[in-house]
């Protein structure tokens, strides 16, 4: 299923993930009522909404850093996932290999090296040969401008410099899918338009990516399918013209008038 280069995304069309139906609970607080979600691979997904709404809980479940109480994830090629059943770790390692996240506030490890950040999913957890994994590292930080930030600390680096490195790190799991949670949210604005350069460069590459971004003139120009969530459900999902110009709901041309 993995890509043989990094830099590129898996070659392939169609259906890719299907969640159906995904409940997520926090003690009294039903965060996720029964949210769908359906993408095609090289398609790019803005999810959107208010805060609190649960955008961050779906990527999560999709990762497999939460566990839904109920609902099923099914990946092209691997087990629909039924989360209203038991569920075998093996199902629940298959799902998280498919996906890898880019973080609101980059979650480098502060201790390492950029290339080490890098490094250390491919090699521990995937158990890839180190030498073929530092070559696609340096081939990654190059790509985005960062070859010579390799031996620095992330504290050496600007937020802009972080959060490409943290793109790097999900890259090189050679994931199906992207997971970008707010991934511009934690920066100075004049750092901004670097990172939503590089995720434009990996829309166009035809990267299967879910964007929670805030940004919504950003969404309209990348995104394929604008989804927008409001207390746990989906209120509204399509065209990002649509949804983002001209919304059925009046949930969502509240939401979007205050934020264009
Ligand atoms: P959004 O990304 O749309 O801002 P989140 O998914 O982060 O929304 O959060 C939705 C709700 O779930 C919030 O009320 C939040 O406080 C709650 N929540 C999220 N994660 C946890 C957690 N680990 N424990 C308890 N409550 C949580």
């Amino acid at each position: 299923m993995s890509p043989t280069d990094p830099l590129h995304p898996p070659a392939t069309s169609g259906p890719l993930l299907a969640a159906t139906a995904l409940q997520k609970s926090f003690g009294d607080n039903q965060v996720l009522k029964s949210i769908d979600l359906n993408i095609d691979s090289g398609q790019v997904v803005a999810l959107v909404g208010p805060s609190g709404s649960g955008k961050t809980t779906v990527l999560r479940c999709l990762n497999g850093l939460e566990t839904p109480d109920g609902g099923t994830v099914a990946f092209r090629g691997g087990p629909s996932v039924d989360f209203g059943a038991k569920v075998t770790k093996k199902e629940a390692l298959s799902l998280r290999d498919r996906s890898a996240m880019v973080f609101q506030n980059y979650n480098l490890f502060p201790h390492r090296t950029v290339l080490e950040n890098i490094i250390e999913g491919p090699v521990q957890v995937q158990k890839r040969p180190r030498k073929e994994s530092v070559a696609d590292a340096e081939r990654l930080l190059a790509r985005v401008g960062l070859a010579e930030k390799r031996d620095d600390y992330p504290f050496n680096l600007s937020g802009g410099q972080q959060q490409r490195v943290g793109i790097v790190r999900a890259l090189a799991l050679q994931p199906d899918l992207l997971l970008f949670d707010e991934p511009t949210s934690a920066l100075d604005p004049e750092l901004v338009g670097e990172v939503l350069t590089v995720i434009k460069e990996l829309a166009e590459e035809k990267w299967t990516m879910v964007i929670v971004t805030h940004e919504l003139a950003f969404a309209r120009e990348v995104a394929d399918q604008v989804v927008f969530m409001d207390g746990g459900v989906v209120v509204e999902r399509g065209h990002p013209d649509q949804v983002l110009r001209n919304p059925r709901e009046e949930r969502t041309r509240r939401f979007v008038q205050r934020l264009l």
